[in-house]
């Protein structure tokens, strides 16, 4: 098995990652890291949790302390973009933590804050800037920044950054930097925008694949609760109350919805606060900070706002609201079952989110609901007067589908749902 010492890293970042307590490279690292070292450009497919943070930052770490260069004032040596503010900060915390044995300057331009401190800290220079995209733009515009000095440029999470529509400013980025680079993509998927975004900008790029570490949902005990909408909030408390939650997160919809969870919890004696794109960045450091030490164990996240999380000992997630994409759902019970621990994930989900219930049972290949599976198939119960309609299983009845019962591909479950079964 490859060892970090196999990686050719510099001695300081090997010492770093021993100090983090990282025994053996994830298998995204023992393949990019040599790649990078040698300077190739490179294609990472891959997710959170599979390492790919250490994939990309220790041996930019290690070329620029070989290096040995200054960054220019107004100006950065390597330059890394992620879609949103949180993962920009947690990839700022990686750095820290691999960069503590070398005398580097890092730091994070991203928008919601004030621009002036950000101005002050890149007046000098700095080695490395972590920066989402519109923020970064922002800078260059008013001279703060200039991007001739980058060397190296690494694109994280390149398909949420389409999603979140940064395309156009990554392009714009990309555009003004010099030709005489390294460059580094890494997406979890990879859309034909992202391929010509990477033929564009990449040269003679070298790829690399992994899957997740372990499939996490795999571990993940998935059960749903079907319920009308105003049942919701008790189903909510009562799930919370239980002594098994040590720390979970709630999603909803929209940034309202969220406030009004944390208000209903609250009211009912439970500790929770929400993060979303209309706190603060200081509001949402804060409240990350509180959750991660437990001294607020519930989290109640809108999606923008929870990518990036990455929040070890989450032992519940809630979808209190659906999603209204499948894939999504998917990303959301992924905050769970981290690090090889188990987890549990509850669907709460009320009539008018049956259809996406069907997309996402379609989308994992296992039914969430008995209901839809062959091996429960309601009889039809006799109505008086000779019609018939089809059995329904009491509302708020819950399911489970965890473990390794496999009930087969949903798309085949035929015509036995009757009237049990909504369009999509
Ligand atoms: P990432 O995929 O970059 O979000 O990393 C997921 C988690 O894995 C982070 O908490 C890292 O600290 C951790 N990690 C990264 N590389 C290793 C490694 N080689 N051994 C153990 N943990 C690691």
């Amino acid at each position: 098995m490859t060892q970090f010492a196999d990686l050719g890293l510099a001695e300081p970042i090997q010492r770093a990652v021993t100090a983090a307590g990282y025994e053996t490279p994830t298998p995204i690292q023992t393949k990019a890291i040599p790649l990078l070292l040698e300077g190739r450009d490179l294609i990472g497919i891959a997710q959170t949790g599979t390492g790919k943070t250490a994939a990309f930052v220790l041996p930019l770490l290690s070329r620029l302390a070989d290096a040995n260069e200054r960054a220019a004032p107004r100006s950065c040596r390597a330059l890394i973009l992620a879609p949103t503010r949180e993962l920009a900060a947690q990839i700022d915390d990686s750095i820290r933590d691999y960069a503590k044995f070398m005398k580097l300057s890092h730091c994070v331009v991203v928008g919601g804050v004030k621009p002036r401190p950000q101005i002050k800290k890149l007046e000098g220079g700095v080695d490395i800037l972590v920066a989402t995209p519109g923020r970064l733009l922002d800078h260059v515009s008013t001279g703060a920044l200039r991007l001739d000095g980058v060397k190296t440029v690494i694109l994280d999470e390149a398909d949420q950054m389409m999603d979140l529509g940064f395309m156009p400013a990554i392009r714009q980025i990309m555009s003004k930097l010099r030709k005489a680079r390294q460059t580094m993509l890494f997406s979890a998927t990879m859309p034909a925008q992202i391929r010509k975004l990477a033929s564009d900008f990449l040269n003679n790029p070298a790829e690399v694949s992994v899957a997740p570490q372990s499939k996490p949902i795999e571990r993940i005990q998935q059960s749903v609760l079907l319920m009308e909408a105003g049942a919701k909030r008790n189903a909510l408390r009562d799930i919370l109350k239980a002594p098994e939650v040590k720390l979970a997160i709630v999603f909803t919809r929209t940034k309202r919805g969220a406030d009004r969870v944390v208000q209903n919890l609250e009211k009912d004696g439970l500790k929770a606060a929400a993060i979303h794109g209309n706190k603060s960045q200081n509001q949402r450091e804060k409240t990350l900070a509180n959750f991660k030490d437990g001294s607020v164990n519930i989290l109640v996240a809108t999606d923008i706002a929870a990518r990036g999380i990455d929040v070890d000992g989450i032992t519940h997630v809630v979808n209190y609201e659906m999603p209204t994409v499948a894939e999504v759902y998917v990303h959301r019970i992924g905050r769970t079952a981290r690090a090889g621990t188990d987890g549990i994930a509850i669907a709460l989900v009320e009539p008018d989110e049956r259809t996406m219930l069907r997309e996402i049972e379609n989308l994992i290949g296992k039914y969430l609901t008995a209901e839809g599976a062959a091996l429960h198939i309601p009889k039809p119960v006799k109505k008086p007067g000779g019609g018939q309609r089809q059995g329904r299983r009491p509302q708020g009845q819950t399911v489970s589908a965890g473990g390794n019962r496999r009930q087969g591909r949903p798309g085949n479950r035929g015509q036995s749902q009757g009237g049990q079964r909504r369009a999509g």
